[in-house]
């Protein structure tokens, strides 16, 4: 069977060629790559990078994990796709899956609906909130749901968000962790609080012990759904399947897709209680959510971090890395922050990005998700070698960097 023909050419070449056909809604590309196993990628020139990134927290099993490329393709080979005029049983098991780890227990009558992405699935879960008859919602200073005009409407950031005005109204802000401010916020005119239970895209915040229970109550008192976007800090990121659970917090609504499909594109919106019953025929649809490949993907990985225990594994390689990082007593090292494998390198100055291209080249992929912030948040099955040749490399990561 003829294979698809992809370009040759250096990555220099290839980026080039990127740049005119691609709009340049990114900027440049750092690199171009070809190749990933495990918790390596290639690039077209050859070059070989530890991937701290996965993909934005997505990649959870590494790259071509035989496991979920197995369950991909005999998937695929079977039964590709049907539109939700149909089920599939992957789809159902998958349903199952995520209502029984939202609510820790199967029976508790959580629902779900599928997406293709994390920017849906909020979506989902903003006209969800319409559905109770009130329209507010509060939302946190620094918080990030996604791109489309709904994610964007709940978007703190004037400048991302008022370009494309008039969008979807009566969105407040209060400060994150701030428990008097939400108090202040909260009437009974809210549909919904929209908490990241660790604000990932700001620089990887974690709030103060106990705020997502405050949330939940105050919330509660006014008769408003806690919303909970766990698109990031979701799938075992933080050593528990949501980051919520650190707190003992069952949210009315969640969100969640990068690491669900371990790059297999889905998204998902999880309701609870009263909440799972809001959205119904003729609210809201889509063609390819809860797509059979998709959902045994995300099957896949569930059974797998299961399986394999990884989400101990996530909490001890994320205490190791943060000692390792603080045992360097690296000037430049302000704090380690974040959960399991969410983490932030916090500097005393503003040189991540310049840190960033640095790393690049001396092979570790990572991000600047803030000028004075480094994310690391690497596939979940990383080795305490693999993190230690990055904390070896640091030093010299921020020595390069400019003054
Ligand atoms: C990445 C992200 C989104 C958007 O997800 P997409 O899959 O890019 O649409 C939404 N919320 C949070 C917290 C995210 O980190």
């Amino acid at each position: 069977m003829p294979e698809v023909i992809l370009p040759g050419g250096t990555g220099a070449q290839l980026t080039e060629r990127y740049g005119h056909a691609v709009m340049n809604t990114f900027g440049p590309p750092k690199r171009v790559f070809t190749r990933g196993e495990g918790c390596y990628v290639w690039d077209v020139d050859g070059n070989r990078y530890l991937d701290l990134l996965a993909g934005i927290a997505v990649n959870a099993l590494g790259h071509a994990h035989p496991q979920v490329l197995g369950a991909i393709t005999a998937q695929l080979s079977t039964l590709g796709h049907v539109s939700n005029f149909f089920a599939t049983p992957a789809q159902i098991a998958l349903a199952e899956q995520l209502t029984a780890m939202v609510t820790g227990d199967a029976d508790a009558g959580a629902k779900v609906f599928f997406t293709n992405s994390g920017t849906e699935a909020n979506e989902a879960a903003f006209k969800l909130t319409r559905r109770t008859g009130r329209t507010g919602i509060v939302a946190m200073e620094g918080c990030f749901h996604g791109r489309s005009m709904g994610a964007l409407a709940l978007t703190h950031t004037a400048k991302y968000r008022e370009p494309f005005e008039p969008l979807p109204g009566h969105v407040t802000w209060v400060p994150f962790g701030d428990v008097a401010a939400l108090e202040a916020a909260v009437d009974d005119t809210v549909a919904a609080v929209l908490v990241e239970p660790i604000q990932g895209e700001a620089g990887v915040i974690v709030p103060p012990d106990g705020f997502l229970a405050d949330a939940q109550r105050i919330a509660h008192d006014h008769g408003a759904l806690l919303w909970l976007d766990e698109v990031q800090s979701g799938m075992g990121r933080t050593g528990h399947w949501l980051a919520a659970q650190h707190d003992g917090v069952v949210p009315d609504v969640v969100t969640l897709a990068k690491g669900l499909g371990n790059g297999f594109p889905i998204g998902a919106c999880v309701a609870t209680g009263e909440a799972a019953d809001l959205l119904q025929p003729g609210s809201h649809g889509t063609t390819f959510g809860g797509n059979p490949v998709a959902a045994v993907a995300a099957l896949a990985v569930i059974q797998i971090i299961q399986r394999e225990g990884l989400l101990e594994h996530v909490t001890a390689m994320g205490e190791h890395f943060r000692a390792a990082v603080e045992a360097l007593g690296h000037p430049r090292i302000k704090e380690v922050r974040g959960r399991g494998l969410l983490r932030a390198i916090v500097l005393t100055d503003e040189v991540a990005p310049a840190a960033y291209d640095r790393a690049m080249d001396l092979g570790f992929v990572i991000n600047a998700p803030r000028p004075h912030v480094l994310r690391v948040a690497p596939p979940l099955v990383i080795t305490a070698d693999q993190l230690d040749t990055f904390v070896a490399a640091l030093p010299t990561i921020l020595e390069g960097t400019p003054a």
